[in-house]
């Protein structure tokens, strides 16, 4: 049998050999179904082999896989025109991942200010306990050193301040200042959301700042939290946004969406990638949307979150020895716990029953977004055993 010891060794894995997927179900090789609350974290946003998802990638197999940007490619047409239509913005480019998205995002910024005559305004603010990504510029972005660690001087041009810190952002803000960069809510730092006031806080210093606003919803967004995008529950609008994961619902499409005046210093040549806006990922996004869309999906969404995060209240008044609290928006759900919670999530895995650890001692809750309130009543059934089983081992170490 093939082992992975050909791989690199930058993932911990589970010894666990998925073979196919059904819904909100993975099905190991031996036959063994687990509930998948991971979604690959956050990416199927659909669920795994959604029928219309199959036949869009399916009947684009057929006619053409590949297209150099060099010609037009209809499905980027009508993708990037849903988008705009259903969003703050009038632009987008296309990218294979969150990456890529947010270097296009903080291209774009630096540009803008460049093409108006700031070229010494490049540096972008952002926020500790945030993740943008595994590129080098992207690290830099989030500024955390276990990713940072070992890659040499860290990208210039990053400048972070504690999350949530309007006095530490305001004396961050320099003549060097192009724009701020933040996750409205924080997936890898914990789940952590930023309140309204914050991001309207954001707004207000931008717009007097002459600085963009650019957002990473590349987990938060697509419909995750009960909303198109995060940003529609402050009430703002960004000026630039990096979008993935779920846009793609397991196929590898990532955009950066920007208003006409953001984008106006990308200019013929400025930027480009091979694969990016690939008619395969075109007919897949498209897909995607036709549902996350479709008439009174956001608002299922919506129903079957607040039975999530009902029981999870209920679960965590229950057995406050494992559950400290529940954090999140929508279906982006957090829940803080009082024992490592790399044991969470192994003890949930015996439970078949899949999670993802986050930062800040949070274990991550990501369903599909189509999952049903009766899946998620078997899943709340799953952690409240985990929770058992967590306040038990816990009561016997202390004995
Ligand atoms: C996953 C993620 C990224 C990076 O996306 P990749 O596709 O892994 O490059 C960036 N920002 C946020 C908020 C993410 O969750």
């Amino acid at each position: 049998m093939a082992t992975a010891a050909s791989l690199y060794e930058t993932y911990n894995r589970a010894p666990l050999r998925f073979e196919r997927g059904e819904g909100v179900w993975l099905i190991t090789e031996n036959g063994e179904r687990y509930l998948d609350f991971a979604a690959g974290i956050a990416v199927n946003s659909l669920g795994h082999a959604h029928p219309h998802l199959v036949e869009a990638l399916k009947a684009q197999a057929d006619k053409v896989w590949h297209l150099s940007n060099l010609y037009e490619i209809p499905g980027q047409e009508e993708l990037s025109k849903r988008l705009t239509e259903a969003t703050f913005a009038d632009r987008v480019f296309f990218t294979n991942s969150g990456a890529e998205a947010l270097e296009c995002a903080i291209k774009t910024a630096r540009r803008y200010q460049y093409s108006k005559g700031h070229p010494e305004r490049f540096h972008i603010i952002t926020f500790e306990g945030a993740f943008h990504g595994r590129t080098l510029a992207t690290i830099a972005a989030g500024g955390q050193e276990k990713y940072l660690e070992g890659f040499g001087p860290k990208a210039p041009g990053f400048d972070q301040v504690p999350f949530g810190d309007v006095d530490a952002l305001n004396a961050a803000i320099t003549d060097a200042t192009a724009a701020i960069l933040i996750e409205p809510v924080q997936g890898e730092g914990g789940l952590r959301p930023a309140s309204k006031e914050f991001m309207k806080k954001l707004r207000e210093i931008c717009d007097e700042k002459g600085l963009l606003l650019i957002l990473d919803e590349v987990q938060s967004g697509v419909g995750r939290t009960g909303k198109f995008f995060a940003y529609e529950l402050a009430g703002i609008k960004p000026d630039i946004m990096a979008i993935a994961k779920g846009i793609g619902g397991g196929f590898p499409l990532g955009a950066c969406l920007a208003t006409e005046e953001a984008a106006s210093g990308m200019k013929p040549g400025t930027h480009g990638t091979t694969y990016g806006g690939n008619p395969m990922a075109m007919a897949v996004g498209n897909a995607v949307l036709d549902v996350i869309l479709g008439e009174g999906f956001l608002q299922h969404v919506n129903d079957v979150a607040l039975v999530f995060r009902q029981g999870l209240e209920s679960l965590k008044d229950r057995f406050p020895d494992v559950i400290e609290g529940i954090r999140g928006e929508g279906l982006m759900l957090g829940i803080k716990t009082r024992v490592p919670n790399v044991d969470f999530v192994g003890v949930a895995r015996d439970e078949h029953l899949l999670t993802v650890p986050a930062g800040d001692n949070v274990v991550r809750i990501l369903p599909p977004l189509t999952v049903s309130a009766e899946e998620v009543r078997d899943g709340l059934a799953r952690i409240e055993k985990v929770a058992e089983k967590l306040t038990e081992l816990k009561l016997k170490k202390s004995a």
